[in-house]
């Protein structure tokens, strides 16, 4: 069996959603369009920082991808298995195949619970959480609540991951709820362990956190890379960078940033590059050898930090561009790399670094955003989810 669409879109989230929403305004309707996505369920990932500190409810992260997908637009509910861009084909899980005019490809990052030893079986209990799945992230609140000091250990994976700052706000958050809630500081060592040599990548707010760091009493471990968790004994192994050494740190809490890569349909398809990720050009969005695939977010190669943010200016970008394909020209509009992490210090504080693919400031607001404010907090726990819903998913922001 076989089907045609102008637009087959693949991945309902973020990116998905977004793309969806511009090409049904800009076609007059989603008549021609498909978008496939397994999920009935739509997530907003980044509130879960605040729900794994116990602010935001995890229910308001949710909501039904059916009331997501633009009018008129068909909604083929199954998982991509493979691409045939040669032919402009896909197939299905179910064996069906599409074929397209124009093929958008936005289906995330994949998690590799399985790339530390123990981690999958450890995940949950005793210590062990993970803000970075909607199952797990309820474990990250439910240990910080009953911790009552030892060891908490933050770490960061030796690959890309999905915003590249989630790792260590929850950190912050833990401390200053150790601080200031639960009254246990004092009896509790806090590390950061990453593979990396520093705290941030952009200098300007690299300088910032780093104070924090400091301020707060956190002990950095560099050049460390989480590889196994020992439950019975609550030790977790690091790999040290460079070197053939491994040490053991025994922890009472270990908040695990799992190891990630692009899913392992797009790895095998001919639309990967050597690394995995649909290999599009960093200004265009247009596939390098496929002129009709185009792709952003978190499974592209756009080397710029995979967050939401950057799938915001993303979105238009491969819009426009497309158009101008169909229509005959040149792709006009050019992605720089904006992304933007908000770094959240504490319960109250935030630090809203937002860059290019130069690691230049691309800031919004006129005042210095290294600063850590109150003010931008709120607009984190505020005003970015209705924007999210309501005009990024609608195609409006
Ligand atoms: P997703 O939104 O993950 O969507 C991918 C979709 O593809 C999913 O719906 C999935 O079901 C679908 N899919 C997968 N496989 C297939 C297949 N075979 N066939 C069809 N469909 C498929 N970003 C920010 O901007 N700011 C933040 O503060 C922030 N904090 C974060 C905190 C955490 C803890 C996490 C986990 C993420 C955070 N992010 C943040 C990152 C942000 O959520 C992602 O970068 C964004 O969701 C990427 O959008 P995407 O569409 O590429 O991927």
């Amino acid at each position: 069996m076989s089907r045609h669409y102008r637009i087959v879109i693949v991945g309902g989230g973020s990116a998905g959603i977004s793309v969806a929403a511009r090409l049904a305004h800009k076609l007059g309707g989603g008549k021609d369009i498909a978008l496939v996505e397994p999920s009935e369920k739509h997530y907003y990932q980044p509130l879960w920082t605040l729900v794994g500190a116990g602010v935001s409810d995890k229910a308001s992260t949710v909501r039904p991808e059916a009331g997501l997908i633009p009018k008129g637009v068909t909604w083929i509910k199954d998982r991509v298995a493979s691409f045939d861009p040669d032919h402009d084909r896909l197939s299905l899980a179910s064996g069906e195949e599409l074929s397209y005019d124009q093929l958008v490809v936005a289906a995330g990052i994949q998690i590799d619970w399985d790339g530390i030893k123990g981690l999958r079986e450890a995940m949950g209990k005793g210590g062990v959480c993970s803000n970075y799945s909607f199952e797990t992230v309820d474990s990250t609140w439910e240990t910080l609540r009953n911790f009552e000091g030892g060891t908490a250990i933050f770490t960061t994976p030796n690959t890309p991951i999905k915003c590249g700052g989630a790792p260590q706000k929850i950190m912050y958050l833990a401390e200053d709820y150790m601080r200031n809630k639960s009254k246990v500081r004092d009896r509790a060592r806090v590390i950061f362990a990453t593979p990396g040599d520093g705290i941030f990548s952009v200098e300007k707010y690299k300088r910032t956190l780093e104070k924090v760091v400091a301020r707060k009493g956190i002990e950095m471990a560099l050049h460390h890379n989480l590889i196994e968790i020992r439950p019975e004994t609550k030790e977790a192994v690091f790999q040290i960078i460079d070197s053939d050494r491994t040490e053991t740190i025994p922890y009472a809490m270990l908040h695990v940033t799992p190891p990630m890569s692009a899913p392992d349909f797009i790895k095998q398809s001919p639309l990967a590059n050597a690394e995995g990720w649909v290999e599009v050009d960093p200004h265009t969005l247009q596939h390098l050898r496929y002129p009709k695939v185009w792709s952003l977010g978190d499974c592209s190669s756009l080397p710029t930090s995979k967050t939401g943010a950057a799938v915001r200016k993303q979105a238009p970008t491969l819009v426009t561009n497309m158009f101008d394909v169909i229509e005959g020209r040149q792709p006009s509009k050019r992605y720089n790399g904006y992304t933007s992490c908000p770094v959240v210090t504490g319960y109250g504080s935030l630090v809203l670094a937002e860059f290019d693919y130069d690691m230049q400031p691309a800031e919004t607001f006129p005042f210095d955003q290294a600063k850590e404010r109150l003010s931008m907090y709120l607009m984190k726990k505020y005003l970015l989810p209705p924007l999210y819903w309501f005009g990024m998913l609608k195609g409006r922001a």
